[in-house]
């Protein structure tokens, strides 16, 4: 997310926003402003908050974009007319006097597969929306105080994946970054000594660094949803351990989801029994 929105950064930014074309009524999320009021004014950059896009307008209103598991983003130059089936919205940015005076740029946002959960919402100026109370950002300053300083009684890997205590991991890095700290998915905060806290801030930072360099020299198109094989542990079960310990991965399901792990890293050799949630028991 953070590599896209550097290149749609570069690709768009002191372009005009000529045209927003609703394609798909449901993802729309706010009422006023309407999307019509940014018609007109020049983007001053995109950048990326937690999983969302941020395009930010001369008039300080701003569109926050959230693509979702199955959202992508399809670049169009020249813009395109069409409306491919799952499309959401098509922005057109140009930088001519209108959009079709000189080289013009379409960002179509489209969803594959049945649910419709790409998300976008605009933003008066000093609203903060859904990018409101999020966590705070690997790399920062308060993220490594919550790293060494939290004690949370939750399982790492729910701690990981909740944008409203950290932003930008998911469940996906959360695997990722599990294994490398050689942390138990099913740990907490509460129960981590210095070092593992040291461990878990380093391997947080180092997985998330490596996969932006990895991202960054990425050819091709804007999609976000082509990105499967980016993760060296999720979705990995039953493929050797990057550690070279010798021993594959497992998965273990965990409320409604799977996470991958080492049980010779991580758990001691213990295998992790399934948490689905009971649909009996409420
Ligand atoms: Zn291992």
């Amino acid at each position: 997310m953070q590599a896209l929105s550097e290149r749609l950064n570069t690709l768009l930014a002191g372009a005009t926003m000529f045209r927003a074309d609703l394609l798909g009524f449901s993802s729309l999320k706010t009422y006023a402003p309407s999307p019509d009021s940014v018609l007109g004014h020049r983007l001053v950059s995109v950048s990326r908050r937690a999983k969302y896009l941020v395009w930010e307008f001369d008039d300080g209103v701003r569109i926050a974009l959230h693509l979702s598991q199955a959202g992508r983003l399809d670049v169009e130059q020249p813009p395109k007319q069409t409306r491919p089936r799952g499309s959401a919205v098509r922005f057109v940015f140009g930088r001519g006097a209108n959009a079709f005076d000189g080289p013009s740029v379409g960002v179509l946002i489209r969803e594959y597969g049945t649910h419709r959960k790409a998300s976008w919402w605009v933003l008066a100026p000093g609203d903060d929306g859904p990018l409101a109370r999020l966590g705070p950002e690997p790399g920062s300053d308060e993220f490594a105080e919550l790293i060494r300083t939290s004690t949370s009684t939750r399982h790492l890997t729910t701690d990981l994946r909740d944008q409203h205590v950290m932003s930008g991991i998911g469940r996906g890095w959360g695997d990722d970054i599990l294994q490398r700290a050689r942390l138990s998915p099913f740990a907490s905060f509460k129960s981590l000594t210095p070092e593992q806290r040291e461990a878990l801030l380093s391997a947080a930072i180092g997985v998330l660094d490596e996969a932006l360099e990895l991202e960054r020299t990425r050819e091709g198109g804007l999609s976000e949803a082509k990105l499967g094989g980016r993760f060296k542990v999720h979705g990995r079960a039953d493929e050797p351990c990057p550690s070279g310990c010798g021993h594959a991965l497992r998965r273990v399901s965990f409320e409604s989801y799977e996470m991958t792990y080492c049980p010779t890293c991580q758990t001691g050799g213990r295998e992790l029994k399934d948490r689905r949630m009971s649909r009996l028991l409420k």
